[in-house]
Protein backbone atom coordinates (compact mmCIF):
# COMPACT_ATOMS: atom_id res chain seq x y z
CA UNK A 1 0.00 0.00 0.00
CA UNK A 2 1.20 3.76 -1.13
CA UNK A 3 1.12 6.48 1.52
CA UNK A 4 -1.74 7.97 0.55
CA UNK A 5 -4.44 4.87 0.77
CA UNK A 6 -2.25 4.25 4.21
CA UNK A 7 -3.41 7.85 4.88
CA UNK A 8 -6.88 7.09 3.39
CA UNK A 9 -7.19 3.48 5.89
CA UNK A 10 -5.96 5.79 8.65
CA UNK A 11 -8.33 8.51 8.14
CA UNK A 12 -11.51 6.60 7.09
CA UNK A 13 -10.83 4.35 10.44
CA UNK A 14 -10.91 7.99 12.19
CA UNK A 15 -13.92 9.43 11.41
CA UNK A 16 -16.15 9.31 14.14
CA UNK A 17 -19.07 10.95 13.26
CA UNK A 18 -20.85 11.17 9.71
CA UNK A 19 -23.97 14.16 9.64
CA UNK A 20 -26.26 13.43 6.38
CA UNK A 21 -27.90 16.39 4.97
CA UNK A 22 -29.92 15.55 2.09
CA UNK A 23 -31.22 18.62 0.50
CA UNK A 24 -33.67 19.85 -2.14
CA UNK A 25 -33.45 23.64 -3.12
CA UNK A 26 -32.73 24.86 0.44
CA UNK A 27 -30.21 27.67 -0.72
CA UNK A 28 -31.84 29.73 2.01
CA UNK A 29 -31.97 27.68 5.02
CA UNK A 30 -28.55 26.07 3.97
CA UNK A 31 -26.22 28.73 5.93
CA UNK A 32 -27.94 28.71 8.63
CA UNK A 33 -27.82 25.11 9.31
CA UNK A 34 -24.86 24.56 8.69
CA UNK A 35 -23.09 27.57 11.22
CA UNK A 36 -25.40 25.59 13.36
CA UNK A 37 -24.19 22.34 12.75
CA UNK A 38 -20.86 23.05 12.63
CA UNK A 39 -20.67 25.08 16.05
CA UNK A 40 -22.20 21.68 17.15
CA UNK A 41 -19.34 19.36 15.18
CA UNK A 42 -16.57 21.62 16.83
CA UNK A 43 -17.82 21.34 20.27
CA UNK A 44 -17.72 17.69 20.02
CA UNK A 45 -14.22 15.86 20.83
CA UNK A 46 -15.23 12.92 17.86
CA UNK A 47 -13.72 13.86 14.46
CA UNK A 48 -16.53 14.52 12.20
CA UNK A 49 -18.00 14.39 8.33
CA UNK A 50 -20.38 16.70 6.83
CA UNK A 51 -22.09 14.94 3.91
CA UNK A 52 -24.44 17.14 2.05
CA UNK A 53 -26.38 15.31 -0.61
CA UNK A 54 -27.67 17.61 -3.32
CA UNK A 55 -31.31 16.00 -4.56
CA UNK A 56 -30.80 17.34 -7.91
CA UNK A 57 -31.98 21.11 -6.80
CA UNK A 58 -32.41 23.44 -9.56
CA UNK A 59 -31.50 26.65 -7.63
CA UNK A 60 -27.86 27.46 -6.56
CA UNK A 61 -28.24 25.14 -3.00
CA UNK A 62 -25.47 23.39 -4.44
CA UNK A 63 -22.53 26.42 -5.08
CA UNK A 64 -23.68 27.79 -1.56
CA UNK A 65 -22.70 24.29 -0.31
CA UNK A 66 -19.55 23.93 -2.00
CA UNK A 67 -18.71 27.23 -0.83
CA UNK A 68 -18.86 26.19 2.67
CA UNK A 69 -15.52 23.85 1.34
CA UNK A 70 -13.38 26.94 1.33
CA UNK A 71 -14.09 27.62 5.20
CA UNK A 72 -14.50 23.67 6.67
CA UNK A 73 -12.82 21.13 5.33
CA UNK A 74 -15.18 18.30 7.18
CA UNK A 75 -17.40 19.50 3.96
CA UNK A 76 -18.38 16.49 1.83
CA UNK A 77 -20.65 17.49 -1.04
CA UNK A 78 -22.25 14.74 -2.87
CA UNK A 79 -24.67 15.60 -6.23
CA UNK A 80 -27.61 13.42 -7.38
CA UNK A 81 -28.05 13.60 -11.08
CA UNK A 82 -31.29 14.65 -10.17
CA UNK A 83 -34.13 14.58 -7.98
CA UNK A 84 -34.19 11.18 -6.86
CA UNK A 85 -36.71 11.77 -3.64
CA UNK A 86 -35.45 12.14 -0.01
CA UNK A 87 -34.64 8.70 0.33
CA UNK A 88 -33.25 8.29 -2.46
CA UNK A 89 -30.81 11.17 -1.14
CA UNK A 90 -30.36 9.80 2.06
CA UNK A 91 -29.36 6.27 1.06
CA UNK A 92 -26.95 7.81 -1.24
CA UNK A 93 -25.18 9.57 1.93
CA UNK A 94 -25.52 6.20 3.84
CA UNK A 95 -23.24 4.59 1.13
CA UNK A 96 -20.60 7.41 1.33
CA UNK A 97 -21.02 7.62 5.00
CA UNK A 98 -17.82 6.50 6.53
CA UNK A 99 -18.16 7.08 10.47
CA UNK A 100 -18.84 4.76 13.14
CA UNK A 101 -22.29 6.61 14.41
CA UNK A 102 -24.45 8.00 11.52
CA UNK A 103 -26.70 11.22 12.03
CA UNK A 104 -29.72 12.04 9.55
CA UNK A 105 -30.51 15.56 9.83
CA UNK A 106 -32.92 17.55 7.50
CA UNK A 107 -31.91 20.83 5.74
CA UNK A 108 -35.21 22.90 6.87
CA UNK A 109 -33.88 23.34 10.54
CA UNK A 110 -36.68 21.25 11.70
CA UNK A 111 -34.64 19.04 13.47
CA UNK A 112 -32.41 20.81 16.14
CA UNK A 113 -28.60 20.02 15.17
CA UNK A 114 -27.86 20.54 19.36
CA UNK A 115 -29.51 17.81 19.92
CA UNK A 116 -26.52 15.69 17.67
CA UNK A 117 -24.40 15.60 21.33
CA UNK A 118 -27.16 14.01 23.55
CA UNK A 119 -27.94 11.20 20.48
CA UNK A 120 -24.11 10.51 20.31
CA UNK A 121 -24.25 10.34 24.51
CA UNK A 122 -26.65 7.47 23.73
CA UNK A 123 -24.54 6.04 21.17
CA UNK A 124 -21.49 5.70 23.43
CA UNK A 125 -23.84 4.36 25.74
CA UNK A 126 -24.34 1.23 23.50
CA UNK A 127 -27.33 1.75 21.55
CA UNK A 128 -27.30 1.50 17.80
CA UNK A 129 -30.19 3.03 16.63
CA UNK A 130 -31.41 6.68 17.96
CA UNK A 131 -34.52 7.37 17.23
CA UNK A 132 -35.75 10.86 17.61
CA UNK A 133 -39.60 11.35 18.57
CA UNK A 134 -41.28 14.47 17.87
CA UNK A 135 -43.11 16.13 21.42
CA UNK A 136 -44.87 18.39 19.27
CA UNK A 137 -45.65 19.21 16.01
CA UNK A 138 -45.27 23.20 15.52
CA UNK A 139 -46.30 24.84 12.83
CA UNK A 140 -48.37 21.54 11.18
CA UNK A 141 -51.79 21.79 10.74
CA UNK A 142 -54.68 19.60 13.35
CA UNK A 143 -55.54 17.87 9.80
CA UNK A 144 -52.06 17.22 9.22
CA UNK A 145 -51.80 16.01 13.34
CA UNK A 146 -54.60 13.74 13.05
CA UNK A 147 -53.86 12.33 10.14
CA UNK A 148 -50.92 11.45 11.00
CA UNK A 149 -52.21 10.00 14.16
CA UNK A 150 -53.98 7.50 12.55
CA UNK A 151 -52.03 6.46 9.69
CA UNK A 152 -49.26 5.45 12.65
CA UNK A 153 -52.30 3.38 14.00
CA UNK A 154 -53.02 1.67 10.93
CA UNK A 155 -49.58 1.42 9.99
CA UNK A 156 -48.32 -0.47 13.19
CA UNK A 157 -51.48 -2.84 13.48
CA UNK A 158 -51.09 -3.27 10.01
CA UNK A 159 -47.41 -4.10 9.56
CA UNK A 160 -46.62 -5.54 12.93
CA UNK A 161 -43.86 -4.28 13.58
CA UNK A 162 -42.42 -1.94 16.16
CA UNK A 163 -41.81 1.33 13.67
CA UNK A 164 -42.07 4.07 16.75
CA UNK A 165 -44.99 6.94 16.38
CA UNK A 166 -43.86 10.06 15.36
CA UNK A 167 -40.11 9.51 14.22
CA UNK A 168 -39.43 10.88 11.63
CA UNK A 169 -35.55 10.44 9.41
CA UNK A 170 -33.56 12.70 11.99
CA UNK A 171 -31.40 9.79 13.79
CA UNK A 172 -28.53 8.31 14.59
CA UNK A 173 -27.63 4.68 13.47
CA UNK A 174 -24.70 3.03 14.19
CA UNK A 175 -22.18 1.56 11.99
CA UNK A 176 -23.18 -1.94 11.79
CA UNK A 177 -26.88 -0.91 11.51
CA UNK A 178 -25.97 0.87 8.31
CA UNK A 179 -23.96 -1.61 6.69
CA UNK A 180 -26.94 -4.14 7.14
CA UNK A 181 -29.46 -0.87 5.39
CA UNK A 182 -26.56 -0.72 2.91
CA UNK A 183 -27.11 -3.80 1.77
CA UNK A 184 -30.84 -4.04 1.57
CA UNK A 185 -31.68 -4.78 -2.08
CA UNK A 186 -34.92 -2.73 -2.50
CA UNK A 187 -35.99 -0.40 -4.65
CA UNK A 188 -38.61 0.72 -2.42
CA UNK A 189 -37.16 2.96 0.50
CA UNK A 190 -39.60 3.29 2.54
CA UNK A 191 -37.40 4.71 5.63
CA UNK A 192 -39.54 4.61 8.25
CA UNK A 193 -39.38 0.67 7.68
CA UNK A 194 -35.99 0.66 6.63
CA UNK A 195 -34.23 1.87 9.98
CA UNK A 196 -36.71 -0.09 12.20
CA UNK A 197 -36.22 -3.46 10.40
CA UNK A 198 -32.30 -4.34 11.48
CA UNK A 199 -33.49 -3.55 15.35
CA UNK A 200 -30.64 -3.93 17.31
CA UNK A 201 -30.55 -2.35 20.18
CA UNK A 202 -32.76 1.11 19.63
CA UNK A 203 -33.56 3.82 21.91
CA UNK A 204 -36.33 6.57 21.82
CA UNK A 205 -35.16 10.51 22.52
CA UNK A 206 -37.80 13.26 22.35
CA UNK A 207 -37.65 16.64 20.81
CA UNK A 208 -39.86 19.42 20.00
CA UNK A 209 -39.82 19.67 16.65
CA UNK A 210 -39.37 23.19 15.13
CA UNK A 211 -41.14 24.83 12.42
CA UNK A 212 -39.59 24.92 8.98
CA UNK A 213 -36.67 27.95 8.72
CA UNK A 214 -38.09 28.89 5.87
CA UNK A 215 -39.35 27.83 2.56
CA UNK A 216 -42.09 25.12 1.88
CA UNK A 217 -42.55 21.31 2.34
CA UNK A 218 -41.97 19.47 -0.59
CA UNK A 219 -44.41 17.08 0.38
CA UNK A 220 -48.09 17.41 -0.55
CA UNK A 221 -51.16 15.26 0.70
CA UNK A 222 -51.46 13.23 -2.89
CA UNK A 223 -46.86 12.38 -2.09
CA UNK A 224 -48.01 11.60 1.45
CA UNK A 225 -50.62 9.24 0.52
CA UNK A 226 -48.17 7.44 -1.80
CA UNK A 227 -45.98 7.76 1.00
CA UNK A 228 -48.81 5.96 3.26
CA UNK A 229 -49.44 3.48 0.80
CA UNK A 230 -45.73 2.49 -0.09
CA UNK A 231 -45.22 2.37 3.63
CA UNK A 232 -47.80 -0.02 4.14
CA UNK A 233 -47.52 -2.30 0.91
CA UNK A 234 -43.24 -2.41 1.21
CA UNK A 235 -43.42 -3.76 4.69
CA UNK A 236 -46.50 -5.97 5.14
CA UNK A 237 -48.56 -8.67 3.14
CA UNK A 238 -51.82 -7.97 5.66
CA UNK A 239 -53.69 -6.37 3.16
CA UNK A 240 -53.85 -9.13 0.78
CA UNK A 241 -54.37 -11.54 4.04
CA UNK A 242 -57.31 -9.17 4.75
CA UNK A 243 -58.65 -9.40 1.17
CA UNK A 244 -58.81 -13.21 1.20
CA UNK A 245 -60.80 -12.83 4.62
CA UNK A 246 -63.33 -10.45 3.50
CA UNK A 247 -63.58 -12.35 0.49
CA UNK A 248 -64.20 -15.82 2.25
CA UNK A 249 -66.83 -13.92 4.56
CA UNK A 250 -68.93 -12.42 1.58
CA UNK A 251 -68.39 -15.38 -0.44
CA UNK A 252 -70.08 -17.46 2.61
CA UNK A 253 -72.53 -14.93 3.39
CA UNK A 254 -73.38 -15.31 -0.28
CA UNK A 255 -73.58 -18.83 -0.31
CA UNK A 256 -76.05 -18.31 3.02
CA UNK A 257 -78.23 -15.73 1.19
CA UNK A 258 -78.26 -17.66 -2.02
CA UNK A 259 -79.52 -20.93 -0.17
CA UNK A 260 -82.32 -18.58 1.28
CA UNK A 261 -83.15 -17.07 -1.99
CA UNK A 262 -83.49 -21.11 -3.67
CA UNK A 263 -85.57 -21.79 -0.38
CA UNK A 264 -87.78 -18.81 -0.46
CA UNK A 265 -88.56 -19.40 -4.24
CA UNK A 266 -89.15 -23.47 -3.54
CA UNK A 267 -91.55 -22.74 -0.29
CA UNK A 268 -93.35 -19.84 -1.02
CA UNK A 269 -92.82 -19.08 -4.53
CA UNK A 270 -91.48 -15.66 -5.86
CA UNK A 271 -93.30 -12.62 -7.67
CA UNK A 272 -90.18 -10.53 -9.12
CA UNK A 273 -89.66 -8.16 -6.15
CA UNK A 274 -86.04 -7.78 -4.69
CA UNK A 275 -84.57 -5.52 -7.49
CA UNK A 276 -82.99 -3.31 -4.56
CA UNK A 277 -81.75 -6.18 -2.98
CA UNK A 278 -80.01 -7.34 -6.21
CA UNK A 279 -78.53 -3.68 -6.92
CA UNK A 280 -77.61 -3.60 -3.63
CA UNK A 281 -75.80 -6.51 -3.53
CA UNK A 282 -74.10 -6.63 -6.85
CA UNK A 283 -72.69 -2.84 -6.43
CA UNK A 284 -71.14 -3.78 -3.15
CA UNK A 285 -69.35 -6.82 -4.60
CA UNK A 286 -68.21 -4.71 -7.43
CA UNK A 287 -66.72 -2.21 -5.27
CA UNK A 288 -65.07 -5.17 -3.29
CA UNK A 289 -63.92 -6.71 -6.57
CA UNK A 290 -62.64 -3.65 -7.33
CA UNK A 291 -61.12 -2.58 -4.45
CA UNK A 292 -59.08 -5.89 -4.14
CA UNK A 293 -57.85 -5.99 -7.92
CA UNK A 294 -56.45 -2.32 -7.13
CA UNK A 295 -54.66 -3.82 -3.90
CA UNK A 296 -52.93 -6.55 -5.99
CA UNK A 297 -51.92 -4.08 -8.69
CA UNK A 298 -50.27 -2.40 -6.13
CA UNK A 299 -48.44 -5.46 -4.95
CA UNK A 300 -47.89 -6.51 -8.84
CA UNK A 301 -46.75 -2.68 -9.22
CA UNK A 302 -44.18 -3.15 -6.14
CA UNK A 303 -42.66 -6.35 -7.86
CA UNK A 304 -42.22 -4.83 -11.18
CA UNK A 305 -40.08 -1.91 -9.91
CA UNK A 306 -37.92 -4.26 -7.65
CA UNK A 307 -37.79 -6.73 -10.40
CA UNK A 308 -36.30 -3.63 -13.00
CA UNK A 309 -33.18 -3.26 -10.44
CA UNK A 310 -32.07 0.06 -11.22
CA UNK A 311 -29.75 2.08 -9.42
CA UNK A 312 -31.35 3.67 -6.53
CA UNK A 313 -29.75 6.88 -7.27
CA UNK A 314 -26.96 8.23 -9.51
CA UNK A 315 -24.12 10.21 -8.71
CA UNK A 316 -23.50 13.31 -10.38
CA UNK A 317 -20.44 14.92 -8.55
CA UNK A 318 -18.67 14.22 -5.53
CA UNK A 319 -16.37 17.47 -4.14
CA UNK A 320 -14.37 16.61 -1.13
CA UNK A 321 -10.87 17.63 0.21
CA UNK A 322 -8.58 14.82 -0.35
CA UNK A 323 -8.56 12.58 2.86
CA UNK A 324 -4.94 13.56 3.66
CA UNK A 325 -5.73 17.17 3.86
CA UNK A 326 -8.17 16.41 5.89
CA UNK A 327 -6.61 14.57 8.48
CA UNK A 328 -4.07 16.81 8.61
CA UNK A 329 -6.92 19.49 10.13
CA UNK A 330 -8.10 17.28 12.19
CA UNK A 331 -4.68 16.58 13.73
CA UNK A 332 -4.20 20.10 14.42
CA UNK A 333 -7.60 20.47 15.86
CA UNK A 334 -7.23 16.97 17.98
N1 LIG B 1 -35.74 16.67 0.39
C1 LIG B 1 -34.93 16.00 -0.52
N2 LIG B 1 -35.49 15.59 -1.71
C2 LIG B 1 -36.80 15.80 -2.00
C3 LIG B 1 -37.61 16.45 -1.05
C4 LIG B 1 -37.05 16.87 0.13
O1 LIG B 1 -33.76 15.79 -0.29
O2 LIG B 1 -37.23 15.39 -3.07
C5 LIG B 1 -35.14 17.15 1.65
C6 LIG B 1 -35.45 18.59 2.01
O3 LIG B 1 -34.57 19.47 1.39
C7 LIG B 1 -35.30 18.57 3.51
C8 LIG B 1 -35.80 17.18 3.88
O4 LIG B 1 -35.69 16.39 2.70
O5 LIG B 1 -33.95 18.69 3.88
C9 LIG B 1 -37.22 17.21 4.40
O6 LIG B 1 -38.07 17.77 3.43
P1 LIG B 1 -39.35 18.63 3.81
O7 LIG B 1 -38.98 19.65 4.83
O8 LIG B 1 -39.92 19.12 2.53
O9 LIG B 1 -40.28 17.53 4.45
P2 LIG B 1 -41.09 17.61 5.84
O10 LIG B 1 -40.15 18.20 6.87
O11 LIG B 1 -42.25 18.46 5.57
O12 LIG B 1 -41.42 16.17 6.13
MG1 LIG C 1 -39.18 19.82 6.80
Amino acid sequence: MDLISITQKRFESAITLSVIVPYFNESQVLPSLHSRLTAVLDSLPERCEIIYVDDGSSDDSLQVVEGFQSSSSIVRSLSLSRNFGKESAMSAGLEYSRGEAVVLIDADLQDPPELIAQMLEKWREGYDVVNMQRRERHGETWFKRQSAAIYYRLLNTLVKSDIPENVGDFRLLSRRVVDHINRMPERNRYMKGIFSWPGFKQCILQFDRDARFSGETKWNYFKLLGLAMDGITSFSIRPLRLATIFGSVIAAGSLFYGLFIVAQTMFWGNAVTGYPSLMVVQLAIGGIQLLCIGLLGEYIGRIFIEAKQRPLFLVQSVKEKPAVMIFDQMEKRA
